[in-house]
């Protein structure tokens, strides 16, 4: 039987102030390998708890697929060409994206929360919008706003927004314009990280809300406009944002074109966005010949790029060898 020594309780609801104290309570077996896991009992709220309890694979029949969809997930593979990949159904491939997307969103806004990490003094924000749809094209279309850091392309936030359908529908509720209120958030996000000290730089295209929108998010920034029409190379300042958007499309098969891959639903893309920010600012190089710095760990945030093991395996906290 594995030794287990825990250094906390993972429940948050238990009392941190008094000394962290335990005793063991017999073991129990794994159902899906037989494995036995010891058991202990936490001597401050008395909870029962094992190794497995705050993993992201937890009680699951299938733990050995989380790890190789995360891969997936980043490698334009539909879901599924997965579920005939693994010959599991579809649904459990649905489940595990659930899972993974909303571990990958909770440990990104742990470290945002947590790292202390103050940007905006050293590079320029960059943000766009990327078009894409849910079900349909016409009917469906949706805004992905999305703001980058500008010297280590460190994704700081994503939201996915509605838009109205591209042509009138009869019979049909109308869709909201959440463009505005996506870009929103994805300003606010900014704002919680920027360095009281300084004066922000963004760079964008001219979509027109845009300067509405930061006018009102801060009391002082600088805005740089970008024509849609300027060349799209490595010169051009919305270069990190258009680079994203690139590695986006080639990565992520719902946003591939042209292709059958698109999203089928808005809340899968959000859980299939997340996947990709987590893997792009904590798992990827900043570029493929850098084979020791992530987006992350180029801010300090990280000590190195983790192994999706590292970003899976451990439910909201992380704990980190150098
Ligand atoms: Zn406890």
């Amino acid at each position: 039987m594995p030794a287990f020594a825990p250094k906390d309780c993972p429940y948050p609801a238990c009392d941190r102030s008094r000394s962290f104290t335990w005793r063991s309570r017999g073991h129990y077996k794994r159902k899906c390998d037989g494995r036995t896991v010891p058991r202990v009992q936490c001597l401050r709220c008395n909870r029962r708890f094992s190794s497995q309890t705050d993993r992201v694979d937890r009680g699951l029949r299938r733990p050995d697929l989380v790890i190789p969809l995360f891969k997936l997930f980043v490698s334009k593979v539909t879901m599924r060409q997965m579920a005939s990949l693994f010959s599991v159904n579809l649904k459990t491939i649905a489940h595990r994206k659930k899972l993974i997307g909303g571990q990958c969103l909770e440990v990104h806004e742990h470290v945002m929360k947590t790292t202390g990490v103050r940007l905006g003094l050293d590079a320029p924000y960059v943000f766009d919008e990327l078009k894409t749809f849910e079900t349909s094209r016409i009917r469906q279309p949706l805004t992905m706003p999305v703001v980058v850091h500008g010297k280590t392309w460190f994704v700081i936030h994503a939201e996915v927004g509605t838009l109205p359908a591209r042509r009138r529908q009869k019979d049909a509720a109308p869709r909201e314009h959440q463009s505005n209120q996506a870009v929103w958030i994805c300003l606010q996000k900014t704002l919680a990280i920027t360095d009281e000290k300084c004066t922000p730089h963004f760079v964008s295209d001219r979509k027109h809300s845009y300067p509405k929108l930061l006018r009102k998010a801060f009391a002082q920034y600088a805005h740089l406009r970008i024509s849609s029409r300027q060349a799209r190379n490595i010169h051009n300042p919305m270069f990190p944002i258009n680079n994203l958007f690139g590695q986006m499309r080639d990565n992520m098969s719902c946003l591939v074109r042209p292709n059958w891959a698109h999203a089928k639903k808005r809340e899968m893309l959000v859980q299939h966005l997340w996947i990709y920010v987590a893997y792009r600012n904590y798992v990827r190089t900043i570029t493929r010949k850098c084979r020791s710095e992530s987006s992350a760990s180029a801010l300090c945030i990280m000590p190195r790029p983790l192994e999706p093991q590292e970003l899976l395996t451990i439910r909201g906290r992380i704990r980190l060898a150098a």
